[in-house]
């Protein structure tokens, strides 16, 4: 996990619906990343829409998605949809 927040201004935004089946299929794509999620985070609140951020990894071109919160952090913590790799919000 990154431990830099960035103050990257989000991309776009996606109901929960969306959010939610990008979430699963992150974490079918990436043996281990729910568990991951779930030791490092929290879970979120019931919004209607969420923001999605442009992946920093270098050459990625997948977008983040909210997965939970941070324990240690005021931040989202987001799961890349092509990666897999998290990163604070
Ligand atoms: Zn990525």
């Amino acid at each position: 996990m990154s431990s830099n927040i960035s103050q990257n201004y989000p991309y776009s935004s996606e109901t929960e619906e969306e959010r939610a089946s990008q979430i699963a299929r992150a974490y079918a794509a990436n043996a281990g990343l729910a568990d991951k999620v779930r030791s490092e985070s929290i879970a979120l609140q019931q919004e209607g829409r969420w923001w999605v951020w442009k992946c920093p990894t270098e050459g990625c071109s997948g977008l983040l998605h909210s997965a939970g919160y941070a324990r240690n952090a005021r931040a989202v913590y987001t799961v890349c949809d092509t990666c897999g790799k998290t990163y604070l919000r």
